[in-house]
């Protein structure tokens, strides 16, 4: 009698992510690596940093920014609510991460 085979494979159901809602911008951005910027850019995040109350990152197509570092922060509700109008094309954010992002919930 032939043994059955066994086959581990992942589960094919759409991996879902989730995120808690009330946290530090810092930490939203540093998991996420994503930044909208006011006009509705999505940039990649190439480094962030935290300096005292203030977040400093850089984007992947070269843009310096400093903002403070809050709960409840512009970027962080248009992270969590996935505003944006259009991806940089200048940062090339690949399509994985922005999957990876929508299928992301914030809770
Ligand atoms: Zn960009």
């Amino acid at each position: 009698m032939a043994l059955p085979v066994f086959k581990f494979e992942a589960p094919k159901k759409e991996k879902k992510r989730y995120f808690r809602k009330h946290q530090d911008s810092y930490v939203v951005l540093q998991k996420i690596k994503l930044w909208p910027s006011r006009i509705g850019t999505l940039h990649g995040i190439k480094s962030v940093v935290l300096n005292g109350i203030f977040i400093e990152f850089t984007t992947h197509c070269g843009q310096k920014m400093r903002i403070r570092n809050s709960k409840t922060s512009r970027v962080s509700r248009w992270l969590r609510h996935k505003w944006y109008a259009q991806p940089c094309p200048a940062c090339k954010v690949p399509a994985w991460k922005l999957e990876k992002y929508s299928s992301t919930s914030f809770q």
